[in-house]
């Protein structure tokens, strides 16, 4: 593969709600990719987030969905049409990505998500869209301008993925969260839902397993790995805790 020694990629944060609330991440490498989409409705801010960087949107390579929820696949119909660009996401979330639907119930991982999950807005109704790139396994991003590839990373949802650049920067979508959903930057957090949350965790250590530099995620800052992998070693120990006592529910189907 020809593949150059210039192969590093910037990961910049696009804020859809709040200063880093919600995110989407534009890659920059020799070709620009979208790594998810925002909620409904956040299209036309994305599309000009991503101008404002000096990326001519039409240029995009590739919008890459992390999971079938709606503040990660909200308006990647909208940008589509906006840019041209394909959109990838995982076989075992396309139910969610051509409904526009998200799996419900969602599974509270704690007082966070049973508080959020009486949000109205937690239950609407995207545009759908049908992933021209549907993702079965890993797949290399060299084809489309980026030294990076993406990895299942199943347990937020089944059809969930992180995009790992060559040069180490995990985008990990809601494989982790900050605290709060980003109120208490770089702490270590779940986000508010697991399907699976042993799954997961399972998936987390695996790809801390590859030592990444930096994790960027879906809901708060940039996570650093060190720590993260000292909150996977308590959330064990809790899941546990959790198991024994017969209090993990996770999707089965
Ligand atoms: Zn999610
Ligand atoms: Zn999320």
């Amino acid at each position: 593969m020809s593949r150059t020694t210039a192969s590093r990629t910037k990961v910049v944060p696009i804020p859809v709600l709040g200063r880093h609330h919600i995110n989407a991440y534009l890659l920059l490498g020799r070709r620009p990719v979208l790594v998810d989409a925002g909620t409904p409705g956040s299209g036309r801010k994305i599309h000009d987030a991503i101008a404002a960087h000096g990326v001519d949107p039409a240029d995009l390579a590739l919008i890459v969905l992390t999971h079938g929820h709606l503040d990660h696949f909200g308006s990647a119909a909208e940008l589509h049409r906006l840019t041209g660009a394909p959109v990838a996401g995982h076989a075992a979330d396309l139910g969610q990505y051509r409904s526009g639907r998200v799996r419900e119930p969602y599974l509270p991982t704690g007082p966070m998500g049973r508080l959020l999950a009486r949000n109205r807005k937690l239950h609407v109704t995207a545009e759908p869209c049908d992933p021209e790139v549907v993702v079965r396994g890993e797949l290399d991003l060299d084809g489309f301008g980026l030294a990076a590839r993406i990895v299942p990373t199943p347990g937020h949802t089944a059809g969930s993925v992180s995009l790992l650049t060559d040069d180490g920067a995990l985008v990990a979508g809601d494989l982790i969260a900050n605290s709060f959903m980003g109120l208490l930057p770089g702490r270590p957090a779940d986000p508010p839902f697991h399907d699976d949350p042993r799954r997961n965790l399972t998936s987390l250590r695996a790809m801390l397993d590859l030592s990444p530099t930096t994790l960027h995620v879906g809901h708060g800052t940039a996570l650093d790995p060190a720590r993260a992998r000292k909150w996977a070693d308590r959330e064990h120990r809790r899941l546990t805790r959790r198991e024994a006592g017969g209090r993990l529910p996770a999707r089965t189907e």
